[in-house]
Order: C-alpha cells, then sequence, then structure tokens
C-alpha cells in the first residue's frame, strides 16, 4: 500500500475540500439548484462551514458534497478521503473496526456506514458489457457462506448459500454478481448483459455452461473433475485461472477482513473487489488514481441507509 499520510489532505479540512473539488468540479464550482457553472464564490467567514459556496446567479449556497454519496454527512472530508484511500489502497479490504481505529471515529457504526458510502461510489451502476471480438472473458462461480449459515437458509426454504457468478476479461476488467442459484436462468441473463457475443469464453465444465457459451463467437472448458487447469492449443491459453485468481483475492478478504457479511450487502462487497481489480496497477492504475476514481464515483449516488445518529 503507498498511501502518504502526511498528505495534508488526509489531515487538513481545507485541503481535503480544495482536494475534493478538483476532482468534482475540474471546471469550478456547479451550482445544484440552477447548473451555474464557475459562478460561485467560497463563503468565507468564522461561521461558515468548509467548502460552502454561494452561487452570483441563484444567490443560494451549495457544498461539493451535494448529490454524492457524502450529502448530509457530518463527518470531515479528510476522513472521507482517508477512508477512501485506504480502501482503494489495501488489496483485500478494510475492516470497519481498522476504519474506526485508523480514522478516530466514534463509533463502529459510523465506520460501518462510512465504509458501504465508499463501495457505492465504487460501484458501476451503468456498465456496458465487457469482451469483445480477440478478447477472451472467463466466467465462474462460487458460493460464500458457511455451513451453519446453509442450514439456516435451507430450513426458510432458500437455495443453500449464496452464489457469486464472475467474470473477467483477460486484462481488463472483473464484474460480479450475487445470484439466487446456478442455473441456467439464473445465469444467463447476467452472463449476455454483461459479456460481448463476440467474445471468446471459457469455463469449467459445469452442466450449465454449454447452452450459454453457444451464444458467444467461442466456448473452451477447462476439466477441473480431471485435474486440469490449463491447456495450450495453439496460440489460445484455456484456462479459467484468471476468474480463479480473483475469487482468491475475493475469499481471503471476506475471510480474514470483513468476517461477517449479510447476505443483503453482499452486493457491496463485490462491488468493492471487481473496482480494485479493475483499476489495478497491472492496467497502469496506482494507489492515488484509484482513489481519485473512487472520489470521482461519489456523484449522483445516495445511500438509503438511515444515517447513524451519532457522526465522528
Ligand atoms: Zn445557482
Amino acid at each position: 500500500m503507498s498511501i502518504d499520510l502526511t498528505n495534508p489532505i488526509f489531515n487538513d479540512e481545507a485541503a481535503a475540500w480544495a482536494h475534493f473539488e478538483a476532482i468534482r468540479w475540474p471546471d469550478g464550482p456547479v451550482c445544484p439548484h440552477c447548473g451555474a457553472v464557475g459562478a460561485a464564490d467560497k463563503v468565507i467567514g468564522a461561521t461558515a462551514r468548509p467548502g460552502l459556496y454561494r452561487c452570483h446567479e441563484c444567490v443560494k449556497q451549495f457544498t461539493a458534497t451535494i448529490g454524492t454519496v457524502y450529502e448530509s454527512s457530518h463527518i470531515p472530508m479528510h476522513k472521507w478521503m482517508l477512508a477512501t484511500h485506504l480502501l482503494c489502497a489495501s488489496k483485500k479490504g478494510v475492516s470497519a473496526h481498522q476504519l474506526m481505529r485508523t480514522l478516530g471515529l466514534g463509533s463502529y457504526r459510523t465506520a460501518w456506514f462510512m465504509a458501504h458510502r465508499v463501495r457505492e461510489a465504487m460501484a458501476d451502476h451503468d456498465p456496458t458489457p465487457i469482451g469483445g471480438k480477440d478478447k477472451t472473458v472467463e466466467i465462474d462461480e462460487t458460493s460464500m457462506g458457511k455451513q451453519e449459515d446453509a442450514l439456516k437458509t435451507i430450513a426458510k426454504g432458500y437455495n443453500f448459500r449464496n452464489v457469486v457468478l464472475t467474470l473477467v476479461e483477460r486484462g481488463g476488467s472483473a464484474r460480479s454478481f450475487h445470484v439466487d442459484g446456478t442455473t441456467i436462468a439464473e445465469l444467463k441473463p447476467a452472463i449476455l448483459a454483461n459479456v460481448e457475443r463476440e467474445s471468446a469464453i471459457m469455463t469449467d465444465q459445469a452442466s450449465w455452461y454449454p447452452e450459454i457459451g453457444a451464444e458467444f463467437a467461442s466456448h473452451d472448458t477447462v476439466n477441473h473433475a480431471k485435474d486440469e487447469y490449463v491447456r495450450r492449443e495453439g496460440d489460445n491459453l484455456i484456462t479459467t485461472n484468471t476468474v480463479e485468481g480473483f475469487y482468491s483475492i475475493f475469499k481471503r478478504g471476506m475471510k480474514g477482513v470483513y468476517q461477517h457479511c449479510k447476505e443483503r450487502h453482499l452486493h457491496r462487497y463485490l462491488a468493492e473487489f471487481d473496482f480494485r481489480y479493475t483499476n489495478r496497477i497491472a492496467l497502469g492504475v496506482d494507489d492515488t488514481m484509484r482513489a481519485t476514481r473512487a472520489v470521482k464515483g461519489v456523484e449522483g449516488k445516495r445511500l438509503t441507509y438511515h444515517r447513524p445518529r451519532q457522526a465522528a
């Protein structure tokens, strides 16, 4: 992890706001009330909140957090910047307890809430299909959850354990979904909506893949049951090791760092691991660039969670 903790954006409120505003408003402040661009002045004074602007056009006041996941938060901006950088730079994630201690937050609840807002900023709500001509997408699924949880869900009449479907473009993005099961009906719509039909796809030999694979330019499989993991056919490397590698990091993070994850939040953790994978150093995205992208991702998103009763 490479974070320069002496950077003022992590400990100086004015520097943190200036950093956030530069990312959020590359062309100068944008009034959320009337849309005027670059037509506002900072409200200065002992009683003014940091980051407060007044619009020349409509005379209303605003800050850069309006319309973002930071809106209505009482948490200081430098703590948002630090939380975002930590979550972006840690390969397996950062627990809410760790965030609480590192950021000096008042409660676990506040830390948990912040982390989920950062995950929301990392989420891609308008994804375009991955893969394409001459590109390879590896597809696999894995199950999550402890055996006890499985028994509880069986008792309630649900499918056992949670199933995660992941699509990874070699040399590109990862995209994961919490699906209800491993039937063709569950998997096919997500795969067809998220992978270009011109892609070459690679899977293991699970029974549901031939029908789905027929929709793509080509479909090769490795036979894990026979201990086959990599096979070379001419220039074609047939394997699902890339997606397996993604799961290995994801599972180590979920087991070692997060430990508890309620079923209804699983998609948020998936968004976090997808984001770090998709914005990784092997693709030229370093820790600082990744954090800048996550800060940019706060726009146009709100979380519907209740606000913590007590802010940090
Ligand atoms: Zn205005």
